[in-house]
């Protein structure tokens, strides 16, 4: 049967039809072989402005379709429920992010720009009318365990709201302190291992000197920052300087800083790791306006390379100032070291003016923290990803802002980056409301894009097998490589590295893929 493809040309508000003739677009589209329907939508990723679109789909009966519009991260949920609901298989719908590869490296080349969309479209109804249906297979949860690392502030609060989806919460505290929170409470207990995949997780835990198998449906991690492992040259020389949190915390039980206050953003000023976050920006501001309020004689200093305050708390740079708190910026060739000769004074090369600043403090303070040194140890086990920083990794900020890129996996609070309490306790009740949901349905879906295995080919050398970051391939009974694909995670790693060529990945074979290269490198950029 002839395929019949709708193409959706998004105007992403006003970006795209600002550079590229939508006009050009819409008439390259509607004359492309086996397209039935070409609509424009103002945003895709809004399900009311994408309405108009399913409706054609569903009267022309179409069978797949081409969206082009933004991050697939940002909107691919949606718009494959959306076409699912029509009727169309949601392997069938590939989507082309014209925003950010075409629209935002071409701002000032309008016909580079509009070249490279067109090769762009062809190569994409070119993969379309080549991708084959796929369908997901159901599996029964064997646990409603939802298994939380970290019973802080973030901890807690995820425990109580994943209990209200009527699951076994299970909080693992790597301490022996007492917490208020529903389901068991393991003190002295740390994750060491685990295999499975999300919905059916086999965890591997050490409490105390015991080591025990716990069953799981999800996690969420929920670790915390680096609090008490403060490192750098500042830590190092100021012994008793403070973390941020701390300081604050102190303020609160009305204890009067010795002044000059200094907050340097953090105690490794020429490190590559560390990462100053929308935390440390806006704690800084509200802490320093609050002591300078209560205690106008405190001399205080913000030192920091880059400060973005976030939305509206940008109003608080104006109010800071005129309480008359001091903001240094410097780089990284000018950063701040504490005078060899003189360890109260700290030297700083102020970014703008140019000048040597000495500043003698009383009391330093740190806003950024490092992060917990327990996060890689819990990633390997999850084998999940980590940033740069040594935070956990989580998936769109947009639309799982508290989900790792592997299903029944959550994290929240410091193990992201650092946060105040409470945003932590916010993003801990998120995580675990999504894990307890994730766990109410019972059931993981499985299988579409995962990998397979031509056994003929396969000569069972196991470079699958150590290269999988899921552990999905394992040698079968017929001493042949296998996929388990209810682990499987469709990254495609196996299929580049096996030697025998015996793996592809569904709807990424290597015709699909020469095909869709062939039409994109003979095309205009
Ligand atoms: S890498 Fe290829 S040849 Fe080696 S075991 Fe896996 S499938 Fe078989
Ligand atoms: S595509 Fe291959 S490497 Fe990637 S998760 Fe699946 S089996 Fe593992």
């Amino acid at each position: 049967m002839k395929a019949k493809v709708q193409v959706v040309l998004c105007k992403c508000c006003t970006e795209v039809p600002a550079l590229l003739s939508m006009e050009r677009l819409q008439k390259l589209a509607a004359e492309s072989n086996n397209v039935v329907s070409v609509v424009t939508v103002d945003a895709a990723c809004d399900g009311r402005n994408l309405a108009p679109a399913i409706n054609e789909a569903r009267e022309k009966e179409i069978d797949r379709a081409v969206v082009f519009a933004c991050h697939k991260k940002d909107i691919s949920p949606s718009i494959v429920k959306a076409y699912k609901r029509a009727g169309v298989n949601e392997f069938l719908v590939e989507l082309v992010n014209m925003r950010e590869e075409v629209v935002l490296p071409h701002l000032n080349e309008p016909e580079r720009a509009q070249a490279k969309a067109e090769t762009k479209m062809k190569a994409a109804l070119t993969r379309s009318i080549m991708l084959t249906p796929l369908e997901k297979r159901t599996e029964e949860m064997k646990t409603r365990n939802v298994v939380i690392i970290g019973a802080g502030v973030a901890g807690q609060a995820a425990a109580h709201e994943a209990s209200k989806a009527g699951v076994h919460t299970i909080l693992l505290e790597k301490t022996g302190k007492s917490v208020k929170a529903p389901g068991i409470i393991m003190t002295h207990a740390q994750l060491i291992g685990a295999s499975g995949y999300g919905g059916n997780l086999q965890l591997k835990i050490k409490a105390g000197e015991k080591l025990e198998d716990l069953g799981a449906a999800a996690v969420v991690i929920a670790t915390g920052g680096g609090w008490t492992t403060l490192k750098g040259p500042l830590a190092k020389t100021v012994k008793d300087a403070v973390p941020l949190y701390k300081f604050y915390e102190q303020m609160q039980t009305g204890s009067v800083p010795k002044g000059p206050v200094i907050v340097v953003d953090t105690p490794d000023p020429a490190g590559k790791t560390m990462k100053v976050q929308d935390y440390a920006w806006d704690d800084t501001l509200e802490t320093t306006i609050e002591l300078k309020n209560k205690h106008p004689e405190i001399q205080i200093f913000v030192i920091f390379q880059e400060m973005r305050a976030f939305g509206l708390s940008e109003l608080s740079y104006k109010v800071a100032a005129e309480l008359g708190i001091k903001f240094v910026r410097y780089d990284k060739a000018g950063a701040p070291k504490v005078d060899p000769k003189n360890p109260g004074v700290l030297v700083v090369k102020d970014f703008a003016q140019g000048e040597l600043l000495t500043i003698k403090f009383g009391t330093l303070v740190f806003a950024s923290i490092p992060p917990n040194e327990d996060n890689k140890a819990i990633a390997e086990a999850l084998r999940i990803p980590m940033t740069i920083d040594g935070a956990t990794r989580r998936g769109s900020i947009q639309r799982w802002p508290v989900s790792t890129p592997r299903p029944g996996v959550f994290v929240c609070g410091s193990a992201l980056f650092p946060k105040s309490r409470d945003v932590a306790k916010a993003e801990g009740a998120a995580a675990g409301a999504m894990a307890g949901e994730f766990v109410k349905r019972g059931k993981i879906e499985f299988g579409g894009i995962v990998a397979v295995v031509t056994q003929e080919k396969c000569s069972a050398c196991l470079t699958c097998v150590r290269t999988c970051p899921y552990e999905a391939p394992f040698i079968g009974t017929a001493s042949k490589a296998e996929i388990w694909i209810q682990a499987c995670q469709g990254c495609g790693m196996c299929v580049g590295i096996c030697p025998s060529k015996a793996i592809e990945l569904h709807n990424y074979t290597d015709d699909q893929i020469s095909e869709e290269a062939r039409v994109l490198l003979g095309g205009d950029f």
